[in-house]
């Protein structure tokens, strides 16, 4: 069975570089019924935030990403790391060191001047624990010097290391503390980890680790290094590309269906599809998929996606989402009736929206402060001819049905009175409901507002 994991460094925003890895692992797993883990790599303390942690944790809620069980702190195992680091020094898989900083920084200004490769090949590598002295030393991994190391990957292919490139790397520090190289590989195998799905700048970091699975006798997980995300000029992305942090996807009002939609594009495909459900990627995920070069980021693409999401989206879910977004906003909740006049609108609301402000945006009407002062151009769309057409259109909505059809051909009926066409009679209507021009079809928004609040605008604005 399947168990894959994510696995941050807390040492700043959310990365959409690790939301997209997060999401990856996610979709494996849970398309293979497997379990899906967070571990927080907080071994470098100095760097490391609780700041960071919450960040995170935000960017995996909002993007729906859940995990099974507790988020793990890496540097909480620290015992565990020493242990191992141990168990291979004593099966003579490692070796203690006794180099001193000074010792290491002379050894490579003479083989840069010697014009030899700067690798630190320490002396202490066969020297018997009987000549050891009484002195702080670090363990580092005994690694073979000849032949190479293979990588399988599923994305990369085999991927071919040279052992003599690769020096003794140091396991455990000389106060104790694990590396990164170390603390990575024991987590993983502790966590049961069977699949590594991460970035491909961890691809030479998986030949060294592999030593450590070898001399602990531990089988090697499955492979995906994936090709970073650049900027839509193909350039490593940065912040001049626009935003590199999840939460400011959240802040833009993306969607967090489309956002998923979106990151599984970035950098996989199936077929030609480029929208999709949830279900259908969980279904379709594999690492196959997974392109071999970096992904480009393309805003216009993730605008499209984001609306085909808003469009087919549950109203209520919907509903739910904005709240969210607006909180994130600062924004205070709106009342109860104002949310049931959105959860009335959603259907037209939702409609060709890409993000929540062009939802808010076209929910004007419902959200403005009445008595409504309509803007320049409404303003002019209600002169004494069409203030006359409204004080005529008033009373016959008093008793009509409020449904479509009726109101539909109530405006109708007085627009072929007055001889003009139902353009000329939407515009004072929209004036009078929004005190705008832009709005959802006047129809909606009476069926919306209901009859007593569309009579009142009406009247307000005929006067
Ligand atoms: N902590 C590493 C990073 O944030 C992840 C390493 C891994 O996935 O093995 O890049």
């Amino acid at each position: 069975h399947v168990v894959t994991r994510i696995a941050p460094s807390p040492t700043g925003y959310m990365h959409i570089g690790t939301a997209r890895t997060a999401l990856f692992n996610w979709l494996y797993a849970r398309g293979r019924g497997g379990k899906f883990l967070l571990r927080i790599e907080d071994t470098d303390r100095a760097r490391s935030t609780p700041e960071a942690s919450e960040a995170i944790l935000r960017g995996m809620a909002w993007l729906g990403l859940d995990f099974d069980g507790e988020a793990v702190s890496q540097f909480e195992q620290a015992a565990r790391h020493r242990e191992v680091a141990l168990e291979m020094l004593s099966k003579g898989a490692a070796y203690k060191c006794f180099a001193t900083q000074d010792e290491i920084s002379a050894f490579r200004a003479e083989a840069q001047a010697e014009k030899r490769s700067t690798l630190f090949h320490s002396p202490w590598r066969d020297i018997p624990a009987s000549e050891h002295p009484d002195l702080p030393f670090v363990i580092r991994l005994k690694a073979p010097r000849d032949g190479q190391t293979v990588i399988h990957d599923e994305v990369q292919g085999d991927v071919t290391f040279k052992n003599a490139d690769l020096d003794d790397m140091i396991c455990l520090r000389s106060d104790g503390t694990p590396t990164y190289m170390l603390a990575v590989v024991v987590d993983d195998y502790d966590m049961g980890v069977t699949h590594v799905i991460r970035g491909d700048d961890h691809l030479a970091n998986a030949a060294r680790q592999s030593h450590i699975y070898h001399a602990m006798g531990w089988s090697l997980p499955v492979y995906a290094h994936i090709p970073l995300i650049h900027g839509p000029d193909g350039k490593k992305l940065s912040k001049r590309h626009g935003a590199t942090g999840v939460e400011e996807y959240q802040e833009m009002g993306y969607l967090a269906a489309g956002m998923r939609n979106y990151l599984a594009r970035l950098g996989w495909s199936h077929g030609n599809d480029e929208f999709f459900t949830d279900a259908q990627a969980l279904e379709w995920f594999d690492t196959n998929g997974i392109g071999k070069s970096p992904s480009r980021l393309d805003f216009k693409k993730l605008d499209n996606i984001s609306g085909q999401h808003f469009a087919v989206a549950d109203d209520a879910a919907l509903l739910q989402e904005m709240s969210e977004y607006r909180a994130v906003q600062g924004e205070i909740p709106f009342d109860e009736t104002t949310n049931a006049m959105f959860l009335t609108a959603m259907y037209c609301l939702k409609d060709r929206a890409k993000k929540f402000g062009d939802l808010l945006d076209k929910a004007q009407f419902i959200t403005v402060n009445t008595p409504i002062i309509p803007d320049g151009k409404s303003a002019k769309n209600l002169d004494a001819v069409s203030r006359g057409i409204l004080m005529e259109l008033t009373p016959q909505l008093q008793n009509a049905t409020w449904d479509r059809e009726t109101l539909e051909a109530i405006v109708a009926g007085v627009a072929e009175a007055y001889e003009i066409g139902l353009g000329k009679i939407a515009a004072p209507l929209r004036a009078a409901l929004a005190g705008r021009t832009a709005t959802p079809s006047v129809f909606d928004m009476m069926l919306v507002l209901g009859r007593d609040e569309t009579i009142a605008r009406l009247t307000q604005a005929s006067n």
